[in-house]
């Protein structure tokens, strides 16, 4: 079981990276792969924490903006994995993306305190340490008895069209495809077709990236209707990318289980192949 792209708490999920290892193996997982948003601070503790049998992918999911084929532009989560972590570009790249999320959720939070809600933006920062994401504004949320869930959080206060939002300056996606290929690593389009997250990019922008380097596209996700799987398979093929899928697991803030979704062995090979960036770590003596 194959399953590359899971959160811990370096960024917005809830489990601490070797938690994450631990349990993935626990389940039966071969190969996991942790990708949390904007920052490789997980990677060392998920490599200490390999057990035998147990292949590690390092990579991260990177918040880029991409054009929605329709005039418009339209959030877009690439996972790059096995770059080189020390790269200059991918460093500063992350760096940056932290100092956003850290505005982005200030902004958010005194919006909610001006109209009476008592999240303590503080307590939010101190208590992850991570690049914060609308997930720890969400347990705030949960915390003050506002809402009673994350996910109830996201169709409220933390909506994209409501009246607390405030977006972050993501890269441009042909930026950090280059940027993640020049580094070793290899791209994969997370969730392309998430549409309850928001409007979606029309098939000729993935076209147009696999133009520019993209490698694949994450095509079983729990965020994927049946009909789009099958249409973003039918559109990988095509356009020769190599096809993933998985959990995108989140711990406790989300509820979808590790290797809820997997991805074929012949990709993760293909994927591999391409990597030049970092090793994928193997457990045991
Ligand atoms: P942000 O990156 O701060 O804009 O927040 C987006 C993150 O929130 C995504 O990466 C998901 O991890 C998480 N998320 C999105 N929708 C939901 C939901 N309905 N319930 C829980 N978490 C969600
Ligand atoms: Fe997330
Ligand atoms: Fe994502
Ligand atoms: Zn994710």
């Amino acid at each position: 079981m194959i399953d590359l792209h899971v959160h811990s708490n370096a960024s917005d999920g809830t489990d601490d990276p070797a938690d994450v290892v631990r349990l993935a193996a626990a389940a039966g997982v071969t190969t996991l792969a942790l990708t949390d948003h904007d920052t490789t601070a997980g990677w060392d503790a998920a490599a200490r924490a390999v057990p035998a049998g147990l292949r590690l992918v390092r990579g991260a999911e990177f918040s880029t903006t991409a054009p929605d084929g329709r005039g418009g532009e339209v959030s877009a989560h690439l996972l790059g994995y096995l770059f080189d972590p020390a790269d200059p570009a991918i460093l500063a790249d992350q760096e940056r993306l932290r100092g956003e999320r850290g505005r982005r959720i200030g902004v958010m939070t005194e919006r909610l305190r001006a109209d009476g809600y008592d999240v303590d933006p503080a307590a939010i920062a101190d208590r992850t340490g991570a690049p914060v994401g609308r997930p720890h504004l969400g347990r705030a949320l949960v915390e003050i008895g506002a809402v009673s869930s994350v996910s109830e959080a996201f169709e409220s206060f933390l909506a994209k069209d409501g009246p607390y939002y405030e977006p972050k300056a993501d890269t441009p996606i042909a930026e950090a495809i280059a940027m993640i290929r020049a580094a070793g690593g290899v791209t994969v389009w997370a969730h392309p077709w998430a549409r309850r997250k928001g409007a979606v990019v029309e098939e000729s922008v993935i076209e147009a990236m696999a133009g520019l380097g993209l490698a694949g596209l994450e095509v079983d996700h729990p965020d994927h209707a049946p009909e789009d799987r099958e249409r973003l398979r039918a559109l990988a093929g095509d356009l020769h990318l190599l096809t993933t899928g998985s959990s995108d697991y989140h711990g406790g803030n989300k509820e979808t289980p590790i290797a809820a979704e997997t991805t074929a062995p012949g990709q993760l090979d293909a994927l591999v192949a391409q990597a030049t960036g970092a090793d994928v770590v193997t457990g045991g003596p």
